[in-house]
């Protein structure tokens, strides 16, 4: 007989699970994290290579060698219901620019905002300095499509705030 409580342990998430980016139309993290039977078939198909085994054996995200192009691949192989297109396409995350943009020490850098597709990376001069990038997330698709040419390694993505009230974490002071 199945040791139910067991199984929940070994099934847990992580507490840091609302940091984890999932594949696309995945459910949200509990039902995902329920549903997935870490088969791995995600993985193994997805063509950009974008996702690969987290914590836990679940797959998650990572845009450091590529980005995600929205092939639908991940969500025709998954046996179950944790990658299933009535979820919605994307979660909470989005790009953040760190201070180690290299445009903060005056160097001329575009490389982000050319790799974005629907233009949501624009840069504004302040002051007569390099020109700095800014994200405007209503246009950002979440692709990554900006993570892996930046020369600095200055892109990366984050749940939003309002992810971060929703699932009672520690906010920000703004
Ligand atoms: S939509 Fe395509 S590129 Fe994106 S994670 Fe799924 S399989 Fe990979
Ligand atoms: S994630 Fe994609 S759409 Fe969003 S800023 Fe980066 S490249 Fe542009
Ligand atoms: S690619 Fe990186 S270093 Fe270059 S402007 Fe964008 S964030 Fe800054």
């Amino acid at each position: 007989m199945v040791d139910l409580s067991k199984r929940r342990f070994w099934r847990a998430t992580p507490a840091n699970k609302i940091n984890v980016m999932r594949p696309p139309w995945s459910a949200g993290e509990d039902d995902f994290t329920r549903d997935c039977t870490r088969c791995g078939e995600c993985i193994k198909h997805c063509p950009t290579k974008v996702l690969n085994v987290g914590e836990g054996q679940f797959p998650q995200l990572d845009f450091n060698e590529n980005e995600c192009d929205f092939c639908e691949v991940c969500v025709t192989v998954c046996p179950t219901n944790a990658i299933d297109k009535r979820h919605p396409k994307t979660a909470h995350f989005y790009p953040k620019i760190l201070d180690t943009c290299l445009t903060q020490n005056d160097i001329y850098c575009r490389s982000c905002g050319e790799n974005c597709e629907p233009q949501a990376i624009q840069f504004t001069y302040i002051d007569n300095a390099i020109a700095k990038p800014q994200i405007d997330l209503d246009l950002c698709i979440q692709c990554g499509a900006c993570v892996s040419p930046c020369p600095s390694t200055s892109i990366q993505f984050e749940a939003n705030l309002i992810t971060k009230i929703l699932s009672n974490q520690e906010v920000p002071d703004v």
